[in-house]
């Protein structure tokens, strides 16, 4: 019995297991088992070191781990090792692991859905995390006329822009497209007001992007996409590129294609907005 999982911390927040059961059902992969893998930072080099002994064929990687899943891997992809930082890693039957990243093209992929979208736009990439490394290399693989990066942490945007070639801002500044690849907007405590103060930003500054790309999501939109709405912007969320990349890991781990539509619906995407 194959087993998948996603190993964040937290994780119970997301929507990999339902879309990939959805996805197993779809192709009549009854015997195959994805679940989630809560795991902090102490625990998770011991853990994932001893997941292909206990049957998992492949885990994907989620916050705070994508560097990490990196450093752990004997074996990764170019774009893994180019981009810093993995969110799929496959136990190979000779013991060892291998470390991909499906979070870029997952990023270029999803962006195919924002209508009118420049083919070269300029771009501003919020974090400075795992997520944020793989979108800025991703965007300049792509393209892109400028990639610009900023972070709560000013030095972390600097050292991510000087190891992937962008500029590291100190305020958000204008760019045809907004990515947030920070993790404002998963913990809804705060109102749309504070999370985006957190980002430096108002709903009025949300407002001038023309393309606005969101990868948190929740069970509403978050207060980034709802701003950007507001103010007349093509949006995607989280849950889009979620499946861009989630598909692409299905493929690599089962070599089928990966049954999108039914992805789509097992993360619970409904309507035309996304
Ligand atoms: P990570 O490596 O832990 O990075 C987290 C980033 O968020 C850092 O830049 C951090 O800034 C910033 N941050 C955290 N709390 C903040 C706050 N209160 N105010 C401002 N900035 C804050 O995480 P990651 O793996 O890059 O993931 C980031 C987010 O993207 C997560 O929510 C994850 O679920 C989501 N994601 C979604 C998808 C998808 O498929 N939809 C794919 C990848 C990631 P500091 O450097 O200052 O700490």
């Amino acid at each position: 019995m194959p087993r998948l999982g996603v190993i964040g911390w937290p994780v119970a927040h997301s929507r990999s297991p339902a879309m990939f059961r959805a996805a197993f059902a779809a192709c009549a992969m009854a015997d195959w088992s994805y679940q989630a893998l809560p795991l902090p930072e102490e625990l998770f080099e011991q853990t994932v070191c001893a997941l292909g002994a206990s049957g998992f064929l492949g885990a994907n990687v989620t916050i705070p781990h994508k560097r990490a899943a990196l450093e752990i891997a004997d074996r990764a992809s170019e774009a893994a090792r180019a981009i810093g930082a993995a969110n799929t890693l496959t136990f190979t039957e000779d013991g060892a692991i291998e470390a991909q990243n499906t979070d870029a093209p997952g990023l270029i992929a999803a962006l195919g859905r924002l209508t009118g979208i420049p083919a070269h736009p300029s771009a501003l990439v919020l974090g400075a995390g795992g997520s944020a490394r793989a979108a800025v290399w991703a965007l300049q693989d792509a393209g892109a006329a400028e990639v610009s990066v900023w972070n709560r942490t000013p030095e972390r945007a600097s050292a991510l822009a000087q190891d992937l070639g962008a500029r590291a801002v100190a305020k958000p500044l204008a760019a045809d497209l907004l990515v947030n690849c920070t993790s404002v907007g998963l913990q809804r405590s705060a109102t749309d007001a504070e999370a985006l103060n957190q980002l430096e930003m108002t709903a009025d500054h949300v407002g001038r992007y023309a393309y606005v790309v969101d990868l948190v999501y929740g069970d509403a939109p978050t207060p980034l996409v709802a701003a950007a709405r507001a103010g007349g912007a093509h949006t995607i969320d989280g849950l889009v590129v979620l499946v861009a990349q989630g598909a692409l890991s299905f493929e690599h781990w089962t070599d089928r294609p990966a049954p999108r539509e039914a992805m789509r619906r097992g993360a619970g995407i409904g309507g035309a907005t996304r």
